[in-house]
């Protein structure tokens, strides 16, 4: 994943946690790309949470019922910042041939 460069998904916790008292199965939160979420009679469930992408959390911003919630991001950038990810991603990204100014 470009966003972790080989650093394993699975050591992160990052995915959303679904509040069932307070969704109001509006069904926005199946518009995630990553197939995250199964929907049910119940409404939606967090099915493979770990292929939310770290660090996002567009679902929770756009929850009808501000349902949907994430974990602390400070230990995540911990990670980053102890893993030296930040700087392994610009050197794929400049390899990619993506930090070239157009
Ligand atoms: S976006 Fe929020 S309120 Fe809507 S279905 Fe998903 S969890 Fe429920
Ligand atoms: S945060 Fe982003 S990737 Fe993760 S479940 Fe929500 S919309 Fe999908």
């Amino acid at each position: 994943m470009a966003w972790l460069v080989g650093y394993p998904r699975e050591k992160i916790t990052w995915h959303p946690t679904i509040d069932r008292e307070k969704c109001l199965k509006c069904g926005m939160c199946m518009n995630c790309g990553m197939n995250v979420y199964d929907w049910t009679e119940d409404g939606p469930v967090v099915a493979r949470p770990n292929q939310c992408i770290v660090g996002c959390n567009t679902c929770a911003n756009l929850c009808m019922g501000e349902a949907i919630s994430f974990p602390d991001i400070k230990p995540i950038r911990e990670i980053y910042k102890r893993e030296h990810i930040w700087a392994k991603v610009k050197k794929q990204l400049e390899e990619e041939g993506k930090l070239k100014p157009k």
